[in-house]
């Protein structure tokens, strides 16, 4: 069994927080185990607990439409959240969720090892980047450990507010640049502070 295989086999099982209780199926990730770019959203929905896979539901859709733009398919990045059971009605994640859960998504990182993690919302920006707002941060790159964190609004926000499908679309396509140019993106240490990120 590959470590892979090993690990969505653990994290199938794991009843490590409540939502293990009211799950449907656990939704760990899905794409290429080598791929360039780590998507990473806040927490299943409905669709994706029915189904066991990230992003089907509308917001999916939005996804893959966004990966379209920059020629990308989604089986070609990865994708997943950093929760891996879908909340009750959708409500956001406890923080005794978000801890409990923290380590499946930090032994992928670990097994694909991306050059991009490209966080989807304010819950994913969090786990990278405690202290950003989305607001400021959307948009913008640092580099982490040789990773670059890439910060865009959950696709979701552009179904429930239209004003922000643009600035989705927009950050969107800032993501090949910075695959050619990583060199450019600016390493920022735990101490520094939100405002040295580096702007793209
Ligand atoms: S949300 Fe995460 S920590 Fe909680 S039961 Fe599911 S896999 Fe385990």
């Amino acid at each position: 069994m590959s470590a892979f295989s090993e690990l969505y086999s653990e994290i199938a099982q794991c009843t490590d927080c409540g939502l293990a209780r009211t799950r449907t199926r656990v939704v760990p990730g899905e794409g290429p185990e080598d791929a360039d770019i780590l998507f990473v959203g806040e927490a299943p929905g409905w669709h994706e607990d029915q189904q066991g896979r990230p992003f089907v539901g509308p917001a999916g859709h939005f996804l893959e439409e966004l990966l379209h733009s920059i020629g990308l398919r989604r089986d070609q990045v990865y994708i997943a959240n950093v929760i891996k059971c879908r909340p009750p009605t959708n409500r956001d994640p406890l923080p005794s969720e978000l801890m409990a859960c923290r380590k499946w998504l930090d032994q992928q990182i670990e097994l694909i090892q991306p050059r991009m993690i490209v966080t989807l919302g304010r819950y994913s920006l969090a786990q990278f980047s405690p202290g950003l707002t989305m607001g400021k941060a959307h948009g913008t790159a640092r580099k982490k450990d040789g990773t670059i964190l890439f910060a865009m609004y959950h696709p979701a926000a552009a179904l429930h507010q239209q004003s922000l499908r643009k600035t989705i679309q927009e950050d969107m396509l800032k993501i090949p640049l910075l695959l050619t140019q990583a060199e450019q993106v600016e390493e920022v240490k735990e101490e520094d502070k939100p405002q040295q990120l580096s702007m793209f």
